[in-house]
């Protein structure tokens, strides 16, 4: 890091503390040529991609909207708070660990209904239905016999995760 006082590129950390609860490096340095001190804060690059729609115009990525898809889905399933908040913020994680600025809406659908299947099988189903756009009735049903196929996702409708 180059001074800013003197532009000297032979800058040395004196001290370097974590604060803001620990999203945040705060370091001391001192100039090698000027000796002035300064203070540089590092924090993580928390900013969302960009959607992409499928018409090609961008938007901000909006938590409320995706929230509100999920819990639609959700409506009436034995899912908590918690968990689903929990899935919100995976979903975060997983939207800005692809470090693009740009993603298609296709990718969140995508990641929504992942994170749906692991919360709730019909959830998942009411969701894919929609998002997918079922072209017939056959398609929709096939889509159901091939989940009742994986391991962990009765094709019963209950959610008692004990495998049966
Ligand atoms: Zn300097």
């Amino acid at each position: 890091m180059h001074c800013p006082f003197c532009g000297a590129q032979d800058t040395r950390v004196t001290d370097s503390r974590l604060v803001a609860e620990g999203d945040q490096v705060r370091r001391r340095r001192q100039c090698a040529e000027c000796g002035e001190r300064f203070t540089t804060y590092e924090t993580a690059e928390l900013v969302m991609p960009r959607i992409i729609k499928a018409d090609g115009t961008r938007e901000v990525f909006d938590e409320a909207k995706l929230r509100a898809g999920m819990l639609r889905a959700l409506e009436k399933r034995p899912v908590s708070a918690e968990a689903i908040e929990a899935a919100v913020e995976r979903i975060r994680q997983h939207l800005r660990a692809r470090g693009e600025r740009e993603v298609h809406a296709r990718v969140v659908g995508e990641e929504v209904m992942g994170a749906l299947k692991r919360l709730d099988q019909v959830a998942y189903i009411r969701f894919a239905s929609v998002y997918r756009s079922f072209q017939d009735i056959d398609e929709f049903r096939a889509e159901i016999d091939r989940l009742a196929q994986e391991p962990n996702f009765p094709p019963d409708g209950s959610t008692r995760g004990d495998g049966r």
